[in-house]
């Protein structure tokens, strides 16, 4: 690995200016479960290593009425045990157990996971079914933007080089309301996402009020699919229903094939993993 220098900045406000100072040559380091590897094979060879562990605020969840909000260093461990994320929020907790062995889950953190922006990140699709904002900030202040628009590509988000993520503003769901998160790996253990899907209802008066459904690892960035949630909104949900939304979340995938599965069973899967979310998620708005 080439040498790096280190900082560890004791504050948001020091942060920043580290990066204002030396953005474009430093990296972020959170739990390190991405960038270490990278760095050590060479695709990353920052000057400076910047070291968020110090940063308090980085680090809180905080359940309100509104809504809930996370510190992008909170990590994976912390979101899968938490009993406020488990309880409304049920899918992003979902999300964080699958991420990696509880060795890495207790290092990965929730920002990390967003930043480095793989198609397979676990952590971004129930974040985009519950609407959750970013809050980005950088040298002019803080700047908000829905977590559905942070990617912008393979590994490309909208950050700055001068910005950090801060944290992440999930807006309370409400009553009736469920999600689950769900993928599918060739093995149990230690394996990325061929297909996650996130699914979130909203009931009223026996019909869907709102569905959001949202796909990994069918396209650079996570997507929604939003066929398949106009076919839910205003209905009353039923089995047949939920087949002929599953069968619309396919126009959403734009899948490749590679070793980890063809683009025919990367199809096949988002129309079955979007079956089985919705159907979870409607059991949990009407429990
Ligand atoms: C064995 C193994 C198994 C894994 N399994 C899974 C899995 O099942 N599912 C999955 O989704 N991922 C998996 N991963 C990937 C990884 O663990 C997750 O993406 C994790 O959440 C990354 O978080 P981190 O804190 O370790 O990020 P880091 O490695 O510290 O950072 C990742 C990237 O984000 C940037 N960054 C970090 N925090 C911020 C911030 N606040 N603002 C701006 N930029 C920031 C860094 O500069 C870096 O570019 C696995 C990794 C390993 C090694």
């Amino acid at each position: 690995m080439r040498r790096f220098d280190i900082a560890l900045p004791q504050s948001l406000e020091d942060c920043l200016k580290v990066l204002a100072d030396r953005g474009p040559d430093a990296k972020l380091l959170a739990g390190g479960t991405d960038l270490l590897p990278q760095m050590k094979n060479g695709a990353l060879k920052p000057a400076l290593v910047v070291d968020l562990s110090a940063i308090g605020r980085l680090r809180r969840i905080d359940n309100g009425q509104a809504g809930l909000r996370i510190g992008a260093a909170v990590t994976a461990r912390e979101l899968e045990l938490s009993p406020a994320v488990r309880g409304a929020y049920a899918a992003i907790a979902e999300s964080a157990a699958l991420v990696g062995s509880i060795q890495v889950r207790n290092l990965a953190t929730l920002g990390g996971n967003l930043c480095n922006a793989a198609p397979s990140a676990d952590m971004a699709p129930p974040l985009v079914a519950l609407e959750a904002q970013a809050v980005i900030a950088g040298p002019g202040g803080e700047r908000r933007v829905p977590v559905a628009d942070f990617f912008t590509g393979v590994r490309k988000t909208v950050l700055a080089p001068n910005e950090l993520l801060v944290e992440l503003v999930v807006p309370a769901p409400g009553a009736h309301s469920g999600g689950q998160y769900l993928r599918h790996t060739p093995r149990r253990e230690l394996d990325i996402a061929v297909v996650g899907v996130a699914s979130q209802l909203a009931m009223a008066n026996g019909r869907c009020a709102k569905a959001r459904i949202s796909l990994a690892s069918v396209a650079p960035t996570p997507v929604r699919a939003t066929a398949a949630e106009r076919a839910l909104e205003g209905q009353v949900v039923t089995a047949d229903l939920i087949e002929r939304a599953a069968a619309l979340a396919i126009e959403a995938a734009k899948p490749i094939s590679d070793q980890r599965g063809s683009v025919e069973f990367r199809t096949h899967l988002v129309r079955v993993l979007t079956r089985r979310t919705l159907t979870a998620a409607l059991a949990r708005a009407n429990a």
